[in-house]
């Protein structure tokens, strides 16, 4: 079975050095690379777009990042759509849209679910990220874009379709939008950080008429009145519960089983404020 390329982001480790997206354009504007991509147009385009997201409020926020890019889908939309044999699927599982069949075929951008193809109005093609096909072909042996990030964010590896199988499943990988069935070559590693909640807050105990950060406290997250999670707060009495789907209703959290609470999760992170212990009834906010 042939080997074809994949590509892994680990979202948990971009800080959103915009390396990636900068030697993208050092690689592409003003350069064409017949069979591969003319030249990117200096300004607008974005073959490698960080997205941003926010979860939770002061004091347990963070922002999260996450590169797109065109996925090398197996079963691609924009192929379907070209008309002249514009857009080739390689051996090794890279997409390519030949920059000169595909001019004047804007309908290619309009395809992609991922807004993943731009439109060079100057040239009148469609545009995206080639996997750095020509740099690979050249015998690189990594993409671009993985030998400039500074913190491992991504894994270009080359292998057969089943043993990509198998990494999926040991490491938990995702692709964007499943359900649409475009088998994307691109995996996302940690894509709750995006696509999914936490639940976070404080406990504190009254020590002696002074508030103390109640550390080893147990926090456990009910729906239905079965259990789906659970956490320790930590030295400063805080806990965060990830992974809970958005807008999934109603839930229940006890903490030590003597404090508990209710609280419907929306479609963002929620800080439930403080909860004090000791005092037989549960308190939202500080
Ligand atoms: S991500 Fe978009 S442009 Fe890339 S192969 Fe899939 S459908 Fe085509
Ligand atoms: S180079 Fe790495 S850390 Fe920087 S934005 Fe790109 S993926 Fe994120």
């Amino acid at each position: 079975m042939a080997r074809k390329w994949n590509m892994i982001v680990d979202i948990s480790r971009c800080e959103n050095c915009r390396n990636c997206f900068l030697v993208t354009k050092d690689e592409h504007i003003g350069n064409d690379f017949p069979g591969y991509a003319a030249s990117q147009p200096a300004h607008g385009h974005s073959w490698i777009d960080i997205q941003r997201k926010e979860r939770g409020s002061y004091p347990i926020v963070e922002a999260n990042f996450m590169p797109v890019m065109c996925n090398h889908c197996d079963d691609a939309p924009c192929m379907k759509v070209a008309q002249n044999g514009a857009i080739s699927k390689r051996a090794d599982g890279i997409v390519i849209i030949d920059p000169k069949k595909s001019k004047g075929q804007k309908q290619i951008v309009d395809a992609c679910p991922y807004g993943a193809v731009y439109w060079n109005e100057e040239k009148q093609i469609p545009q995206a990220w080639i996997f750095d096909a020509h740099l690979l072909d050249q015998g690189w042996t990594k993409t671009r874009v993985e030998t400039s990030c500074p913190t491992g964010v991504y894994r270009s590896i080359k292998i057969e379709d089943q043993a990509m199988q198998r990494l999926t499943e040991q490491e938990g990988l995702e692709v964007l939008q499943p359900e649409l069935g475009t088998k994307p070559r691109v995996y996302y590693k940690n894509l709750h950080l995006m696509t999914q909640c936490f639940v976070a807050g404080s406990v504190a105990v009254n020590v002696e008429g002074v508030e103390e950060c109640a550390e080893g406290a147990q926090v456990i997250l009910k729906q239905n009145g079965s259990e789906i999670a659970r956490a320790t707060t930590d030295i400063f009495g805080e806990f965060k519960i990830d992974k809970v789907k958005k807008n999934s209703g109603q839930y229940e959290l006890e903490v030590n089983s003597d404090v508990s609470m209710q609280f419907d999760l929306g479609d963002e992170s929620l800080y439930l404020g403080t909860i004090r212990l000791a005092v037989g009834v549960a308190a939202a906010g500080s």
